[in-house]
């Protein structure tokens, strides 16, 4: 697997077969997240016809090979939930985003979809939006950060974020590429940007409403490791790739509330800053495996011990942007949230601590 000669696709070969009629048929690839937090995916032959996740068959894989369920009992059902256009296949094709439900009807150990959608569904009524900053870093076959120098460092931080030019940033086709595939899939992206390691990007998603922040999130996950997958790049959302004087990677959260986004909405945002600064533990334990390695006080982190928050801080926990201080309304930033972590888990705590358990 880690080789560079395993990547074998031969595009121009491809193509007479992907212009093909398919005979009344289309093709759905199902998604879905595994135990470890990668997206997973099948695919299947369906009539032609306008999808949508209610008239969708349930679908089953197996979860033994996943780590979703042991091997005497090891069908683990596909429950539509969400469905996009293609950006691969083209034409009337899918993609279906999928929850994972055991055989006895349950929502499976790392299916988080479940529990936030009841959350979404009783709070409705604040039209909750949230906009999730994913972070992440492009990677060799050899899991070395690409452009880095195969023995040493790079120059230190400072050209690299927003960078334009040859040694500054990479794999742009990459970032692209998946910018244009959200477009077209229906997913909700808002922009992308370099980061400030060399080889780390950000995409953002959203404003989105309620459970579709997760959902669409998810999506545009799933793209861009299929995208990398065709450049022969490895993606990595670990919260702090390399150790030492390199910025890890987030999942800023950023949040607001019909009452936090009209005039006088800035008391409304300071009473949830306060609810989530009695809650900081809980919504560590949710906010991303191996958190603690970037979560140091540095490099435009609040320390992971401790709850703050303040206008244009990026060393907070919470960050109020300049601009709706200024206005007086707006939403917040909880910069909190590693590159790993789950949108479904994040967007469900800050729900329940804002307005309670369902
Ligand atoms: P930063 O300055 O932290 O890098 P970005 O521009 O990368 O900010 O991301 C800001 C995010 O905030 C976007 O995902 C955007 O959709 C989201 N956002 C903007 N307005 C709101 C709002 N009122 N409520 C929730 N999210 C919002
Ligand atoms: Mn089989
Ligand atoms: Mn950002
Ligand atoms: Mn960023
Ligand atoms: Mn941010």
């Amino acid at each position: 697997m880690a080789t560079t000669d395993s990547f074998t696709s031969n595009a121009p070969n491809l193509q007479k077969y992907l212009s093909l009629d398919q005979g009344g048929k289309i093709i759905a690839e199902y998604i879905w997240i595994d135990s470890e937090g990668n997206t997973r995916s099948k695919a299947r032959t369906l009539s032609e016809k306008e999808y949508k996740p209610e008239n969708l068959p349930t679908w089953n894989f197996d979860g033994s090979s996943t780590g979703q369920a042991p091997g005497d009992n090891s069908d683990v059902y596909l429950k539509p939930v969400a469905v996009f256009r293609d950006p691969f296949r083209l034409g009337k094709n899918i993609l279906v985003l999928a929850e994972c439900i055991n055989s006895d009807g349950t929502p499976n150990k790392y299916n988080y979809r479940h529990e936030t959608a009841k959350l979404m569904e009783a709070h409705a009524a604040q039209e909750p939006w949230f906009g999730l900053e994913q972070e992440y870093t492009l990677l060799d076959l050899n899991d070395r950060p690409y452009g880095w120098p195969k023995n040493g460092y790079p120059a230190p931080q400072g050209p690299y974020y927003c960078g334009v030019g040859a040694g500054k940033v990479v794999q742009r086709d990459i970032v692209e590429a998946h910018y244009r595939a959200c477009l077209y899939a229906g997913v909700n992206i808002s922009g992308i940007n370099a980061e400030v390691m060399p080889a780390q990007w950000e995409f953002q998603v959203g404003p989105c409403v309620g459970i579709e922040m997760g959902d669409h999130l998810w999506l545009a996950r799933f793209l861009l490791n299929r995208i990398a997958e065709e450049f022969g790049a490895k993606v990595s959302v670990h919260p702090k790739p390399i150790p030492g004087d390199w910025n890890g990677a987030g999942l800023h959260s950023n949040f607001s509330t019909k009452d936090m986004r009209q005039e006088g909405g800035m008391k409304f945002i300071e009473a949830a800053i306060e609810k989530l600064g009695t809650r900081h533990a809980e919504h560590i334990a949710v906010y991303g495996e191996d958190n603690e390695k970037r979560l140091t006080g540095r490099h435009e982190t609040g320390a992971i011990d401790q709850f703050s928050y303040g206008v244009a801080n990026r060393g907070a926990s919470i960050r109020i942007p300049r601009e709706c201080a200024a206005q007086g309304f707006g939403y917040f930033e909880d910069r909190r949230p590693a590159s790993n972590a789950d949108p479904y888990q994040i967007t469900g705590i800050i729900m329940e601590t804002v307005f309670g358990a369902v």
